[in-house]
């Protein structure tokens, strides 16, 4: 027997999917990173997991997809546990931006030039740099661990395809790269930091690793299938603000009120988010709005959420 609220998840699921589903046709799968535009443009899935283990999906929950920006909560999360928040806040700051994710504007506008937050990719790009390891090699395996005991999941891997596709065609993020270089944040060799930086873009998931790993940012950092803590409360509680405010790129504000849940969405067309001590979610759908989220991705959310009474506001 099913908890009572999941059950009434589990009926009304694919009733709310249905709706969704016409939101794909309006969206346009991203095809700046070329093999991003392969994946199926009106597919949609969800999983939601509770603390008891239970979950329930709909749709295209089994398609593997890349992680892309959702990577950059954990990668933020790993930087913190490993350096402690003076130093990564010395090198990244608190800020929304209001502009694209990829956006360098900031950095020669405003002084002193480091990236706005680690959810754009300039900032990212900088926590990444800021991750312990002696090689690009240690740095991603010591990632992708952490990301496989986040998801419970032993098996998640690099899509190497869509890492090659990024870091023969990433100039932009070369050109922040040296930007940043130049204004002191970055040091080194910068070809380095973007290889652990586009390696941990390329970690392969589906929704039920998504929905796991929020399931442990909904418990505060515990695991509670395993009873294990994996992460401190206090970073659990830097990521979730990060995600509250920036995770949806410049459309985190309409997300807060529409949704009104901590979430990262992915180029890829993934969301993850959660509804804190009581799920975690997670999403894809590879046709993205105007602002880079996944159209019937957030539509869902919004229903869901509504319906549920979920937003956290
Ligand atoms: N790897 C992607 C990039 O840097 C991530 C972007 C995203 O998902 O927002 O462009």
């Amino acid at each position: 027997m099913m908890s009572p609220e999941i059950e009434t998840i589990r009926q009304q699921l694919p009733g709310w999917l249905e709706a969704s589903l016409p939101c794909v046709g309006r969206g346009k799968v991203a095809s700046y990173i070329p093999e991003l535009s392969k994946a199926p443009h009106d597919a949609l899935g969800i999983t939601l997991m509770n603390p008891q283990g239970e979950s329930v999906t709909a749709g295209d929950c089994g398609l593997r997809f890349t992680m892309q920006s959702i990577s950059k909560v954990f990668t933020l999360i790993l930087a913190l546990m490993d350096n402690g928040e003076d130093a990564v806040f010395s090198k990244v700051g608190m800020e929304p931006t209001g502009d694209n994710f990829n956006s360098m504007l900031k950095l020669e506008l405003v002084r002193p030039g480091i990236p706005f937050n680690p959810m754009i990719n300039a900032g990212a790009i900088t926590v990444s740099s800021l991750i312990r390891g002696e090689s690009p090699n240690e740095k991603s395996d010591r990632i992708l661990q952490f990301l496989k005991e986040l998801a419970g999941n032993t098996d998640l891997e690099y899509d190497l395809g869509v890492y090659r596709s990024e870091s023969d065609t990433g100039n932009l993020n070369r050109s922040i790269a040296f930007f940043l270089k130049e204004n002191g944040v970055l040091s080194g060799d910068i070809e380095k930091v973007l290889e652990v930086y586009f390696l941990h873009c390329s970690i392969a998931v589906d929704c039920a690793d998504l929905a796991r790993m929020a399931l442990v940012l909904a418990c505060n950092g515990s695991d509670p299938l395993t009873g294990k803590a994996l992460i401190p409360r206090r970073y659990v509680q830097i990521a979730k603000t990060f995600m509250t405010t920036c995770g949806m790129y410049n459309a985190s504000g309409e997300f807060a009120i529409q949704v009104g849940l901590p979430a990262k969405s992915g180029v890829s067309g993934g969301i993850l988010t959660f509804v804190p001590g009581r799920y975690g979610i997670g999403v894809v759908g590879p046709a993205l709005n105007n602002k880079g989220n996944s159209y019937a991705g957030v539509h869902l959310l919004q229903s869901i959420s509504r319906e549920m009474d979920w937003s956290i506001f």
